[in-house]
């Protein structure tokens, strides 16, 4: 799915993973969920909405910025200032947003290091489909569109976890990630554009998870306190995914025992009640051997060693930078 020539980081931001704690939508007056998404047989869910939302989706993010909530972090700002709310010219023929979720999983890898073996969990979002997604464009102008010459194509940059709620595909969770009935917080989001209209294009407000009601596992269990009581936008900017997605060296302030995952974060996903009918539906690779494990951490040049490991683990977007992983790689197995 990576072409050589692609950054880890637009490899990330593709998988709707970079800058994963984003809320990017109002937080007041929360009502309980009631989905609208329909349920396709190729296993994703899927709600439109017109392309005239976007003025809507940026007077969302005014309001968020005029209340002071978006963090100031510059990789957050960064974000920010990216989204466009206007389709861009190539993509004038518009006239909806056909958004859809695909059910992903926690990846599992055992390194074997220093006699032991280490299992180690990426979050979800950080892994290519192994052509899980393949097709899912012809799918959706057959079966959603219902005309396999419609015009389907990658939407532009737009806040997509704020549009999965708006349009009534997900709802958020108090840690601000978007819950689809039964993929819980594991799947990936993506938007597409059509010159198709649609009839029904539901369009409603922010809702909240049910089950945060009385809840504050994930609230106890983030370890940089960006889940408080007093605010729903958490605070993105201490976020534990921003400084693992990024090679930046980690904060002072950050404990190294926060680290979790290989990539991202799971503390305020995995304990989540929401989620508990997913813990075990896990996305296993093979082992990584002690000889593979010691070539990543000393950063030996090893052609053979540096195939067997792409091999089995290259679906995981870091693994595209051997650096980067062993910084990763080294923050768990040195915790
Ligand atoms: S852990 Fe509890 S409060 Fe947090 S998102 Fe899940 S249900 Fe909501
Ligand atoms: S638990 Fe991890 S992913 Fe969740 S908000 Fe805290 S640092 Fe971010």
């Amino acid at each position: 799915m990576m072409n050589s020539g692609e950054s880890r980081r637009s490899f990330l931001g593709k998988l709707s993973a970079a800058g994963a704690a984003l809320y990017l939508g109002p937080g007041m007056g929360l009502a309980r969920a009631e989905t609208h998404a329909g349920l396709m047989d190729m296993g994703y869910k899927y709600t439109i909405s017109s392309v005239d939302c976007l003025p809507k989706l940026k007077t969302d993010m005014e309001r968020l910025v005029e209340r002071q909530k978006i963090s100031e972090h510059a990789t957050i700002q960064e974000y920010v200032d990216a989204f466009t709310y206007e389709l861009p010219e190539e993509q004038s023929w518009g006239k909806s947003f056909v958004i859809v979720a695909i059910p992903n999983k926690i990846v599992q890898v055992d390194f074997h290091y220093k006699g032991e073996k280490r299992r180690v969990l990426v979050a979800p979002g950080y892994t290519a489909s192994g052509g899980r997604w393949d097709g899912i464009q012809e799918h959706i102008k057959e079966h959603v569109i219902g005309d396999k010459d419609a015009k389907l194509e990658y939407g532009p940059f737009i806040p997509q976890k704020l549009l999965a709620a708006r349009s009534g595909l997900g709802v958020y969770g108090r840690n601000n990630i978007i819950y689809v009935p039964e993929f819980g917080s594991y799947h990936a989001l993506l938007t597409y554009v059509t010159d198709h209209e649609f009839e029904r294009q539901p369009w409603r407000n922010p809702q909240m998870l049910r089950e945060c009601e009385g809840c504050d596992l994930c609230y106890e269990n983030c370890p940089n306190k960006c889940i408080t009581a007093e605010n729903f936008v958490i605070d993105a900017g201490r976020c534990v995914t921003l400084y693992n997605e990024q090679d930046a060296d980690m904060p002072d302030w950050m404990d190294p025992q926060a680290h979790n995952a290989l990539v991202g974060c799971l503390l305020c996903t995995i304990e989540c009640p929401a989620n508990l009918h997913r813990i075990d539906d896990l996305d296993i690779m093979e082992d990584i051997t002690e000889e593979e494990t010691d070539m990543i951490l000393t950063g030996a040049e090893n052609e053979a060693l540096k195939a067997s490991i792409e091999a089995k683990i290259g679906r995981i977007g870091l693994v595209a930078d051997f650096g980067f992983l062993a910084r990763n790689l080294k923050l768990l197995l040195e915790r």
